[in-house]
C-alpha cells in the first residue's frame, strides 16, 4: 500500500515524497485511517517503527483541515515526551512533515532557561512538543495554557513511568479539555501502564507492532 491510499492531504504526501518515503510502515498503515477519523489510539510500539509519523501525519492533516487562529499561550496539539532528545527529534520530524502546511511547531524541555521558551509561546502555536517538567513550569508561570488542546499524544509511557513522571502526568491530564483526541504509546504494556492509559484515552483503537 501507499501513503496516498490512506487519505492524507496532498501537502503531506508531498512532504513524504521529499523525504523519500514511499510505503507506510505497519504501525502507520494500522493507525492512520482511524486517527484521521478522530479516534483515540492505544499503540504498543518501539522507537524505530515509524510511530512518530503514525501520530504526526493524521494529526497535522486534521489541524490543517480545520484552521483556527492562534490563541495566546495556547496550542492545539500537545505531544509529551520523556526526554529532551526525543522531544527535539519529534519536533524536528514534525516540522519536516508540516513543511508545506502553515502550522507552527514549538518544542520545550528542561535544562535550558525557560524565558526564551515562554516568549516563543506568547502568541500560541499549533503543535507543542514538551517534556512534562518544563511543561508544568510554563503552565505555573502562566506562559502556557492547555485549554485549547484538541489532540494529545503521550509518547513512551513506560519511560515516563521509569523516570517518575506519573504525578506530573496526572496533573497534565486534569488540565486537558475533556473533548479531545488522545493517543497513548508505550513500548510495553504492563498493568500499571494500562491503568495510566485509562486516564487519558477513551474507547481506543488498539495497535500493536
Ligand atoms: P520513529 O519510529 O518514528 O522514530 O521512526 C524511525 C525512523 O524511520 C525515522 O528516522 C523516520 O524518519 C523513518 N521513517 C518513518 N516512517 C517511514 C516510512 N514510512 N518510510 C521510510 N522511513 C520512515
Amino acid at each position: 500500500s501507499y501513503f496516498s491510499d490512506l487519505g492524507l492531504a496532498e501537502p503531506i504526501l508531498r512532504a513524504l515524497e521529499a523525504k523519500g518515503y514511499t510505503d507506510p510502515s505497519p504501525i502507520q498503515r494500522k493507525s492512520i485511517p482511524s486517527l484521521l477519523e478522530g479516534r483515540d489510539l492505544l499503540g504498543i510500539a518501539q522507537t524505530g517503527t515509524g510511530k512518530t509519523a503514525a501520530f504526526s501525519l493524521p494529526s497535522l492533516h486534521r489541524l490543517a483541515a480545520d484552521p483556527k487562529p492562534r490563541q495566546n499561550a495556547g496550542c492545539r496539539m500537545l505531544v509529551l515526551s520523556p526526554t529532551r532528545e526525543l522531544a527535539a527529534q519529534i519536533a524536528d520530524n514534525m516540522r519536516g512533515y508540516a513543511k508545506f502546511l502553515n502550522l507552527s511547531i514549538q518544542c520545550i524541555f528542561g535544562g535550558v532557561p525557560a524565558g526564551k521558551q515562554a516568549r516563543a509561546l506568547e502568541r500560541g502555536c499549533d503543535v507543542l512538543v514538551a517534556t512534562p517538567g518544563r511543561l508544568l513550569d510554563l503552565i505555573d508561570s502562566r506562559a502556557l495554557t492547555l485549554k485549547h488542546v484538541e489532540i494529545f499524544v503521550l509518547d513512551e509511557a513506560d519511560q515516563m513511568m521509569d523516570l517518575g513522571f506519573i504525578v506530573p502526568l496526572k496533573r497534565v491530564a486534569a488540565l486537558l479539555p475533556k473533548q479531545r483526541q488522545s493517543l497513548f504509546f508505550s513500548a510495553t504494556m504492563p498493568q500499571a501502564i494500562a491503568e495510566l492509559g485509562k486516564q487519558f484515552i477513551n474507547n481506543p483503537v488498539k495497535v500493536e507492532v
